[in-house]
C-alpha cells in the first residue's frame, strides 16, 4: 500500500504538513501534481506565474527523488475530472491514503470536498492539513464567536493565541524534514513531461526569479540579516531594496509562513513585537496575509466577485476602455503610476506602496471597477494570490473589510514626492523622463514623448467622494 500526496500551492519538501503526515505512515509515498487548463483560464493565472510553477516542479521532482518519492504529473481538461483521476491514480499505485494541504477560496474548497467525497466512498482516507496559514481559518474569533472584520483586532487576537504557544518555541518550530523512504519500484516522471504540461505560448519567462527551497531560504536569511531592522523605515520607498520580495515564494508555498516567522524569531531571540520594530512590522505583514485568507472562509461572497461591503455595489463604475488601457500600459501621464505599471509588466511584481497607489488611482480617480484591476493584476503578477489580491483591491477601492475610508484618497503626485523623493524609481522605469529635474519629475508640465494626465486628479477625487457619500447615505436610510 502507498499514500498519495497531492501538491498544489505547497511546492516544497520542508515543513510540509501533508507530505510529513504521509511519510509518517512509513509506507511508500507517491507525489502527484495535476495541471488543469480550464482552472488556469478561469482563475486568470499569470503566464509568468505558470512558468515559475513549471520551474519549481522541476526542482521539487529532484528534491522528492532524494527522499525516494516519485513525482507523477497529470493533466486534466476540467477540475471536475480531478476526483476520477485521483481514484485512478490511487488504484494504479495501490494507495489507501490521500493527503493535501488546504486552500481557502470557494472554488478550491468545493473542488476538495468533491475529491474527499468520491475518494472516501472508495475507502481511501483523505487527510486535509492546514499549511497556508499558521492559525487555521475559523480559529480567530471575537468575544461573540464571530470573525473579525478589522485587521488590528484580528492581529491582537492572533498574537494572543500564538504567543503562549511559542514561549516554549514549539508552535513555530517547522516540522522535521521527512527522512529518506524505502525506494519504490516506480520512476518519477521526467523533466520533459513536466515541461510538456505547459503550453509554451501560455508561459512568460520568469528566469529573473530564482527557484528552489534553498534559494528562498538564502533570500530570507539575507533579508533578515541586512534589511529587516530597517524594514519599518524603508518598506514604503520603491527605489530602496527594503522589502523581502518573498511574495512569489509564499504564494506558491515554496516557503511556509511558519518557516519565515520562525527564522525572524530566531533573530529577535523570541520577541514578536519588541525591540526590533522592523521585525515586528514584517511579522505584521505576514499577519495581514493570514487575515485575508481567514476573510475568504468567513465571508465567502468575496470569492464571487462581490464586494465585502454590499452597499458599494451601487457605485456607478465607468466603463472606459481607453482609460483602462492607458492604466494597463503605464500611459496615464502620472509618472509614479506609469512607472509602477511598467515594473509590473516587466517583472511580474510591484512594490506594495505602488500597488496601493495604482489601485486607488484606477478606482478613485479613473472610477474604473476594482474587479478589472484585480483581474489585470492576477493576469500579470508572479505572486498572484487570490486572497491578498482581492483584499488589496477591496482595501484600495474602499469596498472591503477594514478598507481605506472612501474619503481618504491618495494623491499619486504627493505619494510620488513622499516615497520617491529623488524620482529614482520613476527615472528607472520611465527613461523618457530621466532628464527631468527632481521637482518636475513627479508631475511633468510638458515632457516630450510623455502623455498629459488622463484624468483631472482634483475633480475626479471630489466626484468619487460625492458618489460614495451618496451611496452610503442610501445605505443608512
Ligand atoms: C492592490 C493590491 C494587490 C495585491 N496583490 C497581492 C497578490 O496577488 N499576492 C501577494 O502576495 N500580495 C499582494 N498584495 C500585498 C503586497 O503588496 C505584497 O504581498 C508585497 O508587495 C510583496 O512584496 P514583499 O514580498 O517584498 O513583501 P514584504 O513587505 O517583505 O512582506 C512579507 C510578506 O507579507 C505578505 N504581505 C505583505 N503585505 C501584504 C498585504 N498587504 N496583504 C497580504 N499579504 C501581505 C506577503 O506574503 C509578503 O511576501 C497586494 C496589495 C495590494 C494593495
Amino acid at each position: 500500500m502507498t499514500a498519495i500526496v497531492w501538491f498544489r500551492h505547497d511546492l516544497r519538501v520542508a515543513d510540509n504538513p501533508a507530505l510529513a503526515k504521509a511519510c509518517d505512515l512509513k509506507k511508500g509515498v507517491v507525489a502527484v501534481y495535476i495541471h488543469c487548463q480550464s482552472w488556469i483560464t478561469k482563475h486568470q493565472i499569470a503566464p509568468i506565474q505558470l512558468d515559475f510553477i513549471r520551474r519549481h516542479l522541476v526542482v521539487l521532482r529532484q528534491s522528492l527523488l532524494e527522499k525516494n518519492i516519485p513525482l507523477k504529473v497529470y493533466s486534466v481538461k476540467k477540475s471536475s475530472d480531478i476526483p476520477k483521476l485521483l481514484l485512478k491514480i490511487a488504484s494504479e499505485y495501490q494507495a489507501d491514503h490521500l493527503f493535501f494541504n488546504a486552500e481557502y477560496p470557494v472554488d478550491e474548497i468545493e473542488r476538495d470536498l468533491e475529491v474527499n467525497r468520491q475518494l472516501s466512498a472508495n475507502s481511501i482516507q483523505v487527510k486535509r492539513c492546514h499549511d497556508r496559514v499558521i492559525i487555521p481559518p475559523g480559529m480567530i474569533l471575537n468575544g461573540q464567536g464571530e470573525p473579525y472584520k478589522v485587521f488590528t483586532a484580528f492581529k491582537n487576537k492572533w498574537l494572543q493565541t500564538i504567543m503562549p504557544l511559542t514561549s516554549t518555541g514549539q508552535a513555530m518550530q517547522p516540522l522535521p524534514t521527512p527522512k529518506k523512504l524505502p525506494s519504490l519500484t516506480l520512476e518519477p516522471d521526467t523533466e520533459e513531461s513536466i515541461n510538456k504540461l505547459f503550453k509554451k505560448t501560455d508561459l512568460k519567462d520568469s528566469s529573473h526569479w530564482q527557484v528552489g527551497e534553498k534559494i528562498v531560504h538564502k533570500k530570507l536569511m539575507q533579508f533578515i540579516d541586512n534589511h529587516i531592522t530597517d524594514y519599518k523605515t524603508n518598506r514604503d520607498f520603491p527605489a530602496i531594496d527594503g522589502t523581502s520580495s518573498l511574495s512569489p515564494y509564499l504564494a506558491l508555498g515554496v516557503i511556509s509562513p511558519r518557516q519565515a516567522i520562525h527564522q525572524v524569531l530566531q533573530f529577535t531571540h523570541g520577541e514578536w513585537d519588541g525591540k526590533n520594530a522592523g521585525a515586528g512590522c514584517w511579522i505584521s505583514e505576514l499577519i495581514w496575509r493570514e487575515f485575508y485568507q481567514h476573510i475568504l472562509v468567513s465571508f465567502p461572497h468575496v470569492c464571487k466577485r462581490q464586494p465585502m461591503q454590499a452597499y458599494t455595489e451601487a457605485f456607478p463604475w465607468r466603463s472606459d476602455k481607453n482609460l483602462f488601457s492607458a492604466w494597463c500600459e503605464g500611459k496615464t501621464g502620472i509618472p509614479i503610476v506609469d512607472a509602477a505599471m511598467r515594473q509590473l509588466l516587466a517583472t511580474g511584481w510591484m512594490h506594495n506602496r505602488l500597488r496601493m497607489v495604482v489601485a486607488m488611482f484606477l478606482t478613485k480617480n479613473c472610477q474604473i471597477d476594482w474587479r478589472m484591476g484585480e483581474t489585470f493584476f492576477m493576469q500579470h503578477l508572479i505572486d498572484g494570490d487570490f486572497s491578498a489580491n482581492n483584499g488589496g483591491w477591496q482595501w484600495s477601492a474602499s469596498t472591503g473589510t477594514d478598507a481605506a475610508p472612501y474619503f481618504r484618497i491618495f494623491n499619486p503626485i504627493s505619494q510620488s514626492e513622499k516615497f520617491d523623493p529623488n524620482g529614482n524609481f520613476i527615472r528607472y522605469w520611465l527613461p523618457e523622463l530621466a532628464d527631468l529635474s527632481t521637482k518636475e519629475i513627479h508631475c511633468p508640465k510638458s515632457a516630450k514623448n510623455y502623455p498629459a494626465p488622463v484624468v483631472d486628479l482634483s475633480e475626479s477625487r471630489k466626484s468619487t467622494i460625492a458618489i460614495f457619500a451618496a451611496i452610503q447615505s442610501n445605505k443608512v436610510k
